[in-house]
């Protein structure tokens, strides 16, 4: 006599492959965007800090609202670092050349 082992079918634990879109957070609003000056990528002006050019070189615009040419930076570690060395626009007034050493 053969004992039948009676198999039953491999327990298949189907997974619905479900697309679990996000709900929209109905977040569109449209937030004011500027340009970090260093990545030159764009972010909502909230996450940027501005600095405006005053007498004593860089000024931080912490309320953003200081009057003057306002540059932004991201919060970025590297933008921060290279802004700091980041000379907005300095025209050199003429009479100033570089002396080429040879
Ligand atoms: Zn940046």
């Amino acid at each position: 006599m053969k004992a039948m082992a009676a198999k039953g079918p491999p327990g298949r634990v189907m997974r619905p492959n479900r697309a679990d879109d996000a709900p929209a957070d109905g977040e569109t609003v449209t937030a004011p965007e500027r340009m970090c000056v260093i990545c030159r990528r764009r972010f909502p002006k909230a996450g940027l800090a501005r600095y405006v050019a005053g007498a004593s070189g860089m000024t931080f615009d912490e309320e953003k609202t200081m009057p003057g040419r306002g540059w932004y930076v991201c919060s970025d570690t590297e933008c921060r670092k290279r802004f700091a060395k980041f000379r907005p626009g300095v025209r050199r007034k003429k009479g100033v050349l570089c002396h080429r050493k040879k």
